[in-house]
């Protein structure tokens, strides 16, 4: 048996002539740098999120950080992340010269948890940067009430979220302005690096415009000191093929894999299979369950030929990255736990459905041996 993690090639097979066809039309166009894909794609893409604006830049980190750019966050400022998330989520902080204050996440949803931001807003708190850990939304009514109440800004990182909707709105659409990565292993991804940052607010449309090329709208004329962060217009090109032809095809794909999971797998004691609120449609970027003997089950699915990932083995706050700032082990307990505990199924839209019965059938023989059916808490 041999079931990869995700299958990346299987994406090009499936959408093969159309992303060809498109590779020659921009080798053939002689325009190599934003111009007519990159228009279009920022126009469809806005399209798709229901925001009035999208500006490609070079990816998701980028534009996050050009999204705190274009607020005007710097030294001295605070911005709320979550202490569980994939580490660009600081770093588009922390290139600002800002504090990334974390805050806690929800055990159950393995997201933000609402009701522990109060308590990190201090008086140089401007912005809460919620991310869609996993592609389900958090709990933004909570988090938008918040940022009202003390006027914070939120920016939405949605680089896990494609299509994901919450009450009925889609990812991207809810805070003032959002990142996406369009990172090959994304729910839309290009065939390399790519992002976007989507909002419904005109300066700050216009501003990551002007940030992403150099500071500058008419060219040699610079109006700040902007990055080179563009879309590229082949990516742009190749993504507007996946999004016309495959985002909602594959994320339908996605939650039918996560609903045989969760019926296989509910029920087993001492493992947590994730957790849907009702509000919630998530297009399921990755499948998380957690359990006591985490390491125990991956080697018996590799052993099995089967791909399995930890998102994340190290919260951000104990990485190499942020060891200057003095944080250690126990600082934030849940994110520490979930480092500890959380596994991957493979879930990518290629995935067989038989193949996943197989990794059930696994997991559910893991269990059925007590040295392995321990509680989450021993
Ligand atoms: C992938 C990802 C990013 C960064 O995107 P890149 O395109 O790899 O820079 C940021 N935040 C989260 C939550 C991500 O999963």
């Amino acid at each position: 048996m041999n079931i990869p993690f995700l299958d990346l090639k299987a994406p090009y097979h499936e959408l093969k002539d159309e992303l060809d066809a498109v590779y020659y039309r921009v080798m053939e166009s002689g325009w190599y740098i934003l111009g007519s894909e990159v228009e279009a794609f920022e126009v469809e893409f806005a399209q798709y999120c229901r925001t009035k604006h999208c500006v490609g830049v070079g990816n998701g980190l980028d534009a996050l950080h050009l999204i705190l750019r274009a607020l005007d966050i710097g030294p001295g400022d605070e911005v709320l992340v979550p202490s569980n998330t994939f580490i660009a989520t600081w770093l588009a902080v922390s290139r600002t010269g800002a504090k990334a204050v974390p805050v806690e996440p929800d055990v159950a949803t393995f997201n933000i948890d609402a009701s522990q931001i109060k308590k990190n807003i201090t008086g140089r708190t401007r912005v809460i940067m919620p991310v869609h850990l996993y592609g389900q939304c958090c709990a933004m009514d909570e988090i938008l009430d918040l940022a009202g109440k003390h006027n914070l800004t939120v920016v939405e990182d949605a680089a896990q979220a494609h299509g994901a909707e919450y009450k009925g709105v889609k990812a991207g659409g809810i805070g003032r302005a959002a990142g996406f990565s369009f990172y090959p292993g994304k729910n839309l991804g290009a065939m390399g690096d790519a992002g976007a940052v989507v909002t419904n607010d005109d300066a700050i449309a216009r501003k990551i415009r002007l940030l992403r090329n150099f500071g500058s709208e008419k060219k040699y004329y610079n109006e700040m000191q902007g990055v080179n962060s563009r879309l590229d217009p082949l990516q742009a090109a190749f993504l507007r093929v996946k999004l016309r032809s495959a985002l909602d095809r594959w994320n339908k794909r996605r939650v039918s894999i996560a609903e045989h999971y969760a019926a296989r797998l509910s029920g087993i004691k001492n493992l947590v299979i994730p957790f849907v609120p009702a509000w919630a449609k998530p297009v399921w970027h990755l499948y998380v369950i957690r359990l006591a003997r985490r390491d125990a089950l991956q080697q018996v699915l590799s052993d099995a030929g089967v791909g399995t990932l930890i998102h994340y083995p190290v919260p951000p706050h104990l990485s190499g990255a942020f060891s200057g700032l003095g944080w250690k082990r126990g600082d934030y307990p849940v994110a520490e736990a979930l480092a500890d505990t959380v596994l991957s199924l493979p879930i990518g839209p290629h995935l067989d459905p038989a193949d996943a019965d197989r990794i059930a059938d696994i997991i559910l023989q893991f269990f059925a041996d007590s040295r392995n059916n321990i509680s989450l808490e021993a």
